[in-house]
């Protein structure tokens, strides 16, 4: 079930093709971002895809050659004209004609005679490039292209541009995808021969020759058949390990579990409050899939600070009590420590064993944690994905609860091996995921949201205010925080420049001095960890009644006291960042107010994305609302998000094709579950080719 050996070229390094040499290969990986920070590969360079062409096919004369086009002209040079000496910034000038007209060809701080050489008087070259003007003659700036005659099939009439990075060249570049072209194996076709026709789709091969080496400017569209099949084959590969993913959580037989309430009802007891509704409901839902003899695949929602940690640990006690062990796994060991740290003391009230598993702990510490999983007494293991690495062996797991936070995909369930698949399972993510989302993400998981927050959260007050209101606002605030309150003021997102946004967040704090004095502090991104800590703890404190920030404060930062935010330009940010924004308010008892600040005029948008925020704090609500604003695009593939990114598909373009995709999965897998045969020979070749092959020992032999 390895790679088939005719990929094997497309999986090679970046060094077996020429011109690549160990600066360029790091610079590549670190641009391509590469997975897991491997190596980039041939294939990288396949799947990056241009963002538009250039079409140079304008092949007139000089006389027909217009402003701001992008001609190819066949120029006769006539004379160059260098700079005077030590007058950098004047250009070296070269004149040409052809039968029709005259041109010049200039080039600024050309030097090393480079110019010259490429130019020979009284020789004849193709120049491609955009024509300008100067003095009332035609000219061309720093042309794309210059070649010999006899060299002209080198001048790509039609060219497609990449988005690029400091380092690399878009000629370089170019060259690179030429050699990665060539070398596309024939591969076998894993979409019917009548969706072929129909859509008249190339083969992927010809499909990535269309895109990459285009011969009209329309085969490098988003809308060309070429582009729309590697999309298409994308989502397809996609939905093919979702559907993998499913069918191995689904279809094994679980364990019908019985509990008796002795070990789940001393954690109930040992918590300082009461479950809400929401949380009881999700531990219902739970425990009744625990009792029932299919494995559970339960996806349980809710927005930071709705409690899911505390339905993970009943369940988890749940499963104690019915004689198997549970497994939890965070993204990250700090995050896995903060459970620990929450689980250990109420685990141990109730009698249970409980550990922290991680890879850097000292290697005596870990040998009596690996025996204590060994041997069954320790009921509750926590810890990264270093829970499921080889070395580690469970007496009788039953039980595994992912906390994928704002991560999302199937990667991280993945990454359970075999101990981990076999068992319940239990995911939780922290960003609320519009239902059509969760459908094609998450397959057919059944879903438990806790939509409430813990009781004694007050509602937030949400206003939507004119700057122009400024003056009142600092009265409001001044009368607020002389009766104790503590705010946030929030500066406006800057999108072209964090420079930018510390500047104008240090003007604004420069004003709010004048008001509150010493009572005002600012912090932002551009300060040292060390400064930034010291700002928090006198805010934390008490010591500071007014913070003025950037964005840094959107993630944990827990202030109970602060009970106002204040933010600035609200209309530039998006939906889901002011409702993080917003959450940092309204965790004491003490009601809340959000204040949002905006700046005439207001696009339709905006004052939509304003409205919904004032409306509601339902998280669920509101990311549904983003996803009709932004479109599928945007919530699938910000980083914010932490959906999984596409190369090829391009959403708000390509979602129709994400349907097909599904629908196309889910009948290959019922006609074909074992993938066996040529089609299912040909999937798993998609599924190599995507980087799916995490997802490859989940086929079911037979
Ligand atoms: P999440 O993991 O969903 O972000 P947590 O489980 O960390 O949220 O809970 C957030 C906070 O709310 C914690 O301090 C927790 O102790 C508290 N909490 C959880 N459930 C309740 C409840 N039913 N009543 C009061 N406080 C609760
Ligand atoms: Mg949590």
């Amino acid at each position: 079930m390895s790679r088939p050996d005719e990929l094997q070229p497309l999986f090679r390094s970046l060094h077996s093709i020429k011109g690549v040499g160990d600066k360029l290969a790091a610079l590549l990986t670190k641009f391509f971002g590469a997975p897991g920070g491997q190596e980039a590969i041939v294939l990288d360079i396949l799947m990056h895809m241009p963002s538009g062409v250039v079409d140079r096919r304008r092949q007139v004369g000089i006389a027909e050659a217009y402003l701001n086009q992008i001609v190819t002209l066949k120029l006769h040079i006539d004379r160059h004209q260098p700079p005077p000496r030590g007058k950098l910034h004047v250009p070296h000038r070269v004149f040409a004609h052809d039968e029709t007209g005259e041109l010049s060809l200039v080039f600024f701080r050309a030097q090393g005679g480079w110019v010259e050489k490429a130019l020979p008087v009284g020789e004849e070259r193709y120049v491609s490039g955009k024509v300008d003007f100067f003095n009332g003659q035609k000219q061309i700036t720093h042309p794309d292209y210059i070649v010999e005659a006899e060299k002209f099939a080198e001048l790509p009439l039609v060219e497609p541009v990449y988005p690029l990075t400091s380092g690399l060249s878009s000629k370089a570049l170019a060259k690179l995808v030429r050699q990665s072209v060539e070398i596309i194996p024939e591969l076998p076709e894993w979409i019917d021969a009548e969706t072929m026709r129909q859509r008249k789709w190339p083969n992927f091969a010809q499909a990535m020759r269309e895109v990459h080496l285009p011969e009209n400017p329309d085969q490098g569209q988003l809308w060309s058949p070429a582009r729309q099949r590697l999309a298409y084959d994308e989502y397809l590969a996609g939905q093919i390990t979702l559907q993998l993913v499913r069918s191995t959580m689904v279809a094994q037989k679980g364990k019908s579990r019985t509990f008796n309430g002795s070990i789940t009802s001393r954690v109930a007891a040992a918590l300082p409050f009461s479950l809400t509704d929401g949380q009881n409901q999700a531990l219902e839902e739970i425990r009744a899939d625990l009792a029932s003899p299919d494995r559970m695949s339960r996806l349980l929602q809710g927005d930071v600070g709705s409690g899911k940690t505390v339905v993970a640990l009943m369940s988890m006690a749940a499963m104690a009590e019915s004689g198997a062990q549970s497994a939890l796994m965070a993204p990250t060991e700090l995050l896995a420590s903060q459970h620990f740290k929450t689980i250990q003391p109420l685990a141990e009230a109730a009698g249970l064993g409980c550990a922290l598993l991680t890879g850097k702990m000292p290697a005596a510490e870990k040998r009596k944690i690996l025996a204590g999983l060994a041997d069954g007494s320790i009921h509750i293991a926590l810890g990264t994905h270093a829970l499921f690495q080889s070395g580690v062996a469970f007496h009788n797991l039953g039980l595994t609860v992912v906390d994928e936070q704002h991560r999302f995909g199937v990667h991280q369930r993945l990454a359970l091996s075999d101990k981990g698949r076999d068992t319940d399972l239990l995911v939780m993510t922290a960003t609320p995921i519009p239902r059509t989302l969760v459908l094609t993400h998450f397959g057919d998981m059944a879903v438990s949201v806790l939509k409430e927050k813990p009781r004694g959260r007050q509602p937030i007050d949400t206003a939507v205010l004119s700057i122009n209101d400024y003056g009142r606002v600092i009265n409001r605030l001044i009368a607020r925080l002389g009766e104790g309150a503590q705010a946030y003021w929030v500066c406006p997102l800057v999108e072209e420049s964090e420079f930018i946004q510390v500047v104008s967040a240090e003007d604004r704090f420069a004003e709010l001095q004048k008001v509150f004095g010493d009572q005002v502090a600012l912090v932002h991104g551009r300060m040292s960890a060390a400064a930034k800590q010291e700002v928090m703890a006198r805010f934390k404190a008490n010591e500071i009644k007014l913070l003025v920030a950037t964005t840094v404060i959107e993630v944990g930062v827990d202030v109970p006291n602060a009970t106002i935010m204040i933010i600035e330009h609200a209309e530039r940010f998006g939906l889901a960042q002011l409702h993080q924004l917003r959450g940092r308010v309204g965790r004491g008892s003490q009601r809340s107010a959000c204040l949002l600040l905006f700046k005439e005029p207001l696009s339709e948008t905006a004052q939509a994305r304003l409205e919904t925020i004032k409306s509601t704090e339902d998280g669920f609500e509101i990311a549904e609302r983003d996803l009709d604003l932004r479109g599928q695009g945007d919530v699938l593939g910000t980083r914010q998000s932490g959906m999984p990114g596409y190369r090829v598909a391009v959403p708000d373009v390509h979602r129709h094709l994400l349907e097909f995709a599904h629908d196309d999965a889910k009948a290959l897998m019922q006609r074909n579950p074992g993938l066996t045969g040529p089609d299912g020979e040909a999937a798993r070749t998609l599924l190599y080719l995507f980087r799916k092959d995490l997802a490859i020992p989940l086929i079911r032999a037979g």
